[in-house]
Parts: C-alpha cells; sequence; structure tokens
C-alpha cells in the first residue's frame, strides 16, 4: 500500500496497488462512494453537494441493480475538489469519488493510471484527465501501442492502455528499471520512508453451498422453534439420505417434501423439530474426496490421520485448466481448513499440478484447428480409433504428438508411425527371443565395440526416461525409447552371428526397451516381456523400472581402431574432444602397437579424429 497525504490537511489516503511501478503515471486518486474521508474532509468544501448527491444517486442505483456493485457497465465519478500529493514524484493529482471502486476491496481508494490499465483508461477518457506513459514495452512479443513522443498527455494518442509489466520511463530516477525491479525496490522505498509497505492482500467472499437438490451431503442441521439452529450431534452423523423421493421440479429441495427426514426431534429440548433439507453443494465433496479415498471405509470420523498422513499431500493432480479457478481454490481452502482443526499437517493439498492441452482437429471446410466438439463435428471415437489401430498404437501417439500441456492435433499419420514403431520392436524380439534364450545372466567382461554402444545407448536411454517420466515428458520419452529401438537395429549385431556378449548386451537393451514401453502401451508390452522368456508377463512376474548404470552411460567413451599398414592391431580409448596430437602420441604408445612398431622406421602417421589411426611402417 502507499499513503498518498491530502494537501493541506493531516489526513492521508491509503491506496492498495500491485503496480507501484506505475505511480509516476498516476492522474488521480479514486475514492469509493461511501470512502470515510468524504465525510471527514468535505465539511466546508463548496463542492459538497455536488459530491454527497452522487454518493446518494450511486447507492440508490447500486440498491435497486442486479449487477454486482463495481460492475455498473457505466463508469461514473465526480471530481470532489481534494487534491492528493503523489509521495514518490510530489505531484499534486485530483481526488474522484466514483462507482467503479468498492469500499470492500483492498482500502476502498486506488490510484487511477489510465495510461496501464483499462478500467482507469475509459475513466480518464471520459472525464478527460490525462494519460501519462510510464511503462514502456520490453519485448517485440508485446503489444506496440501507440503514442505520441512529443506530448506529456497520450489521451489522443493511446487507442487503449498497456497493462504489461515492460520498462519505466517518465518516472523520476526510477526510469529506465524493469517492472519486477521497481516493484520490489519501490515499496522498500516507501517502507524506508513511511509512507507505504509491501503487503499481501486476500479477496475472501462467502462461499453459500447450500443447494436444492437431493444429491448431495445433508447438511446437518435442525431448526427448532425454542433452541434455534441446533447442529445434529455427532452420534447421529452422517445422515443418511432418505430413499423413495419424489422429484417436482418446482425448484424447493426435494428432500422438504419427505416428511420422515423433515420431522424430527430437537436433540436439546425433545421438541418437534424440522431438518435442513437443502443439501451441499458438490464441490464441498470434490474439496477432500481424495483424503477419504485414503480411508474410505472409516466409519468413525472422516479418515484416519496416519493414513492420510502417509498418501497425502498429493503428488500430481492433472486436470483441465477450468479447474484452476473454482475446485482447485476451494481444495486449497478446505485443506488449510482442515490443518487448522489438526487433520493435516501441511498447507497445500497438491504437490504439482498439470494442465492438459485440449485435443483439437480441423474443422470441415475452414482448415482451422479447434477443440474436437459435437457441434463442429470435428469429433473423433476413440472407439473407432481403437478398433482400427489398437489401444497400444493410439495411446501411443496421443503421448507422442505434443508434451502434455500442450494442444494436441489429431493427425491419423502420426498413429500410423506408432504402429509401425511398435510392429518393428515386436518383430524384434521375436526375432531374437529363440537366441536370447541362452544369453549369459551376468554381464561378460569383454564386449564388442557393437555391444558396448548399445549398452551405453540403452542405460543412457534408462536415465532420460527415468527423468523425463517425472517431469512429465511423455513425447521425449517415447522419442528416446525409438531412438533406443535405432540403435538396436543400426547396431549390426544379427542373431545369426551374436557372441554371448552381443547377446546379453540385446537382451540388456530389449528388456529395457519392452519395460519402459509398458507405461505408454501395456499390452504389447506384456506380450513382449513373455517373449523375452519372462511367464506371467510385466505385472505377474513382478518386474522392476530399469536402473541406468552411470558408469555405461558415459558419453565419450571412444573406441579408435590403430591401424599397421592396414592391418588392425589396436584400439586406444579417446574422447570426441581428444585432439589429433594425443591420438596419434596414444597410438604410438600403445603395447599392441609397439609390438608391430619398434625397431622399424615410421613413415607416417594419419590420424581422423574421432575414427581411426594409421601408421605405415617399413
Ligand atoms: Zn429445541
Amino acid at each position: 500500500f502507499v499513503d498518498f497525504p491530502i494537501k493541506d490537511t493531516e489526513a492521508k489516503v491509503r491506496v492498495f496497488t500491485t503496480r507501484i511501478d506505475t505511480i509516476y503515471g498516476a492522474n488521480a486518486v479514486v475514492l469509493a462512494p461511501d470512502h470515510p474521508l468524504i465525510a471527514e474532509q468535505m465539511e466546508d468544501s463548496a463542492l459538497k453537494d455536488d459530491v454527497l448527491r452522487f454518493v446518494e444517486r450511486i447507492k440508490v442505483a447500486r440498491a435497486s441493480r442486479t449487477t454486482a456493485p463495481g460492475e455498473e457497465e457505466e463508469k461514473e465519478g465526480v471530481n470532489t475538489g481534494m487534491f492528493a500529493l503523489n509521495p514518490f514524484s510530489g505531484e499534486q493529482i485530483p481526488v474522484w469519488v466514483a462507482n467503479y471502486v468498492l469500499m470492500e476491496y483492498g482500502t476502498g481508494a486506488v490510484m487511477s493510471v489510465p495510461a496501464h490499465d483499462e478500467r482507469d483508461y475509459e475513466f480518464a477518457q471520459k472525464y478527460s484527465l490525462p494519460i501519462r506513459r510510464v511503462i514502456e514495452r520490453v519485448s517485440y512479443a508485446q503489444e506496440s501501442i501507440e503514442h505520441d513522443p512529443t506530448s506529456e498527455d497520450q489521451s489522443a494518442a493511446m487507442p487503449h492502455a498497456f497493462t504489461d509489466y515492460g520498462i519505466l520511463v517518465n518516472s523520476g530516477e526510477w526510469s529506465g528499471k524493469l517492472s519486477a525491479a521497481a516493484i520490489r525496490e519501490m515499496a522498500a522505498h516507501a517502507e524506508e520512508n513511511n509512507f507505504g509497505a509491501a503487503a499481501i492482500t486476500y479477496r475472501l467472499r462467502d462461499w453459500g453451498i447450500s443447494r436444492q437438490r437431493f444429491w448431495g451431503a445433508p447438511i446437518p442441521i435442525i431448526y427448532c422453534a425454542e433452541c434455534g439452529v441446533v447442529p445434529v450431534p455427532e452420534k447421529d452423523l452422517p445422515i443418511v439420505l432418505p430413499e423413495g423421493v419424489e422429484f417436482t421440479g418446482t425448484g424447493q429441495s426435494p428432500l422438504a417434501g419427505v416428511a420422515e427426514f423433515v420431522n424430527v426431534n430437537c436433540p436439546q429440548c425433545g421438541g418437534r423439530a424440522r431438518r435442513e433439507t437443502d443439501t451441499m453443494d458438490t464441490f464441498v465433496d470434490s474439496s477432500w474426496y481424495f483424503f477419504r479415498y485414503c480411508d474410505p471405509q472409516n466409519d468413525a470420523v472422516p479418515f484416519d490421520k496416519e493414513r492420510v498422513a502417509y498418501w497425502t499431500p498429493v503428488d500430481q493432480y492433472i486436470g483441465g485448466i477450468e479447474h484452476a479457478v473454482m475446485h482447485l481454490l476451494y481444495t486449497r481452502f478446505w485443506t488449510k481448513m482442515m490443518r487448522d482443526i489438526g487433520l493435516v499437517d501441511f498447507n497445500e493439498p497438491v504437490k504439482n499440478l498439470l494442465t492438459q492441452g485440449m485435443v483439437t482437429n480441423v474443422v470441415e471446410g475452414t482448415g482451422e484447428w479447434k477443440a474436437m466438439s459435437k457441434s463442429l463435428g470435428n469429433g473423433v471415437d476413440p472407439d473407432e480409433m481403437i478398433a482400427a489401430y489398437g489401444a497400444d498404437a493410439v495411446r501411443l501417439f496421443t503421448l507422442f504428438a505434443a508434451p502434455p500441456e500442450n494442444e494436441l492435433r489429431w493427425q491419423e499419420t502420426g498413429i500410423e508411425g506408432a504402429v509401425r514403431f511398435l510392429r518393428r520392436v515386436y518383430n524384434f524380439v521375436y526375432r531374437w527371443r529363440e537366441t536370447l534364450i541362452d544369453a549369459p545372466t551376468e554381464a561378460p567382461a569383454e564386449f564388442s565395440a557393437a555391444a558396448r554402444a548399445l549398452r551405453r545407448k540403452t542405460h543412457q536411454t534408462i536415465a532420460r526416461i527415468t527423468n523425463d517420466f517425472d517431469e512429465l515428458h511423455f513425447n521425449t520419452s517415447i522419442a528416446a525409447l525409438m531412438e533406443l529401438s535405432n540403435e538396436l537395429q543400426d547396431s549390426g549385431i544379427t542373431p545369426e552371428q551374436a557372441s554371448a556378449a552381443d547377446k546379453f548386451a540385446v537382451r540388456e537393451a530389449l528388456e529395457a526397451l519392452t519395460l519402459m514401453l509398458a507405461p505408454f502401451t501395456p499390452h504389447i508390452a506384456e506380450e513382449m516381456w513373455e517373449g523375452l522368456g519372462h511367464a506371467g508377463g510385466i505385472l505377474g512376474s513382478r518386474a522392476r523400472w530399469p536402473q541406468a548404470d552411470a558408469e555405461l552411460a558415459k558419453k565419450e567413451a571412444l573406441e579408435i581402431p590403430v591401424q599397421i599398414n592396414g592391418k588392425l592391431r589396436a584400439r586406444v580409448p579417446a574422447t570426441p574432444e581428444t585432439s589429433e596430437e594425443e591420438l596419434r602420441s596414444l597410438a604410438l604408445a600403445d603395447d599392441k602397437v609397439r609390438l608391430h612398431t619398434d625397431g622399424r622406421e615410421i613413415v607416417k602417421v594419419i590420424v581422423v579424429p574421432q575414427r581411426l589411426v594409421n601408421i605405415v611402417v617399413r
């Protein structure tokens, strides 16, 4: 908040703002019609009658109107004749009263910054207040709004407000700072000089949870003529909904017509009383159902605290963005209430939120991609897709086509790609299954270069997917699985010629591939797992997620062949960064190489970095 002193008085008006960085653009302080300053300071003002008439008119209009206060279509205001002093610039600005400022929000007073707030812009244009630009865009991605660089007042040039953050201009010593820094530093400056402070404000409204519906949790309240509102005693909870209720459609709760439900004895005096017949909003239930899921059979308490402490808070919430404003807010609020009464010991019900993107498809005849809907006729029936391609392929395509938080464009060629990929890995398993029966179970000491490369790729893939999976990057996980299957294909290792070590490497790769496919394509993965000799499948054999060996996954393990007079004589370890000079000395120092070079004349050494060293001797 920032305190604006009222000129020639001791009074100050306190203003809440989230955009202190725009304060040099304030052209007025605007009060709510019922702000106490009006009565306090206008006693001797010549404008008193005008202002009070306006305030009265707004009050009457609000009382007779159905729109919520502050949402009146036409913004109206009147100048009070008072002046406020901008504590940053010392500038004197008028104090207005207007219908769009509410006493219930913040402090009932705002600073009007028309260049950077749409509502203030509208108000300033209507009452011909000057508009000063104090925020400039910082990126070309932001909208460029016309203005007149030769004029201090932009009311003619600016077509509407610029409401983004940006860089400060026309703001005295703060000019040139970015909004974020300015907000921080200006709040600190206000605090040091005792005219303001940073604060967190809450805007909480009451939540009416009663509904005139049958299907909902009964509200455990009894009305007694003698005792008033009496809560149902705990021993009588839960209240069970009656059956055989008639739905009249009259708008009253259907429960109101069920005499044996409504008529009860007062728990306090025993006299005749009535039970509440409204039920709770379903948002009440969705606020804490996941706590109850941890202990659904408990008939003594909502849930056992220890059980809930074991399972919650929820690790990952996945839902559409439409949940972010209502359901999730209620859930958070409810959780804080349960924390306050000692049922849970954390503040937030959910650790991670993922709002998944829309699935879109072309609307025929328009070329436009829109969310699938019946009315647009661009929907795709998942059952038909599954019948045509199989559930695994449809799911793989859906997860591969886009990160889950992005829009997914439905393109059937993508499903065909998924089918081809699955067919390839499936064939691979069946081509190898006989050969792998006698593959060693312990890693042999020596591997061919091809097998080493395959193992490296296998462990790199495990590491990558283990990480991506936690981050819900399913599309990159699937891409990594495709790369691993390519490596298998390109390794040149064949069932016919595979050594024991080769078999070990191939089985390691195929098993990892299969297990990591399982979350995406469970059906085919189960088949493949059995094909690899594991009776009972993945679930039946209690298979575990593969573990990456960091040593094997290390990238830079090159083996550079060394030829002497055209014959392969040795391999030297290197990395892609090993220089030509280093490779040359590594090769010449190698024991196997020296067997062939000692005592002979080295005519030439040809080094192809990352590939080969060729030595010519005579
Ligand atoms: Zn009573």
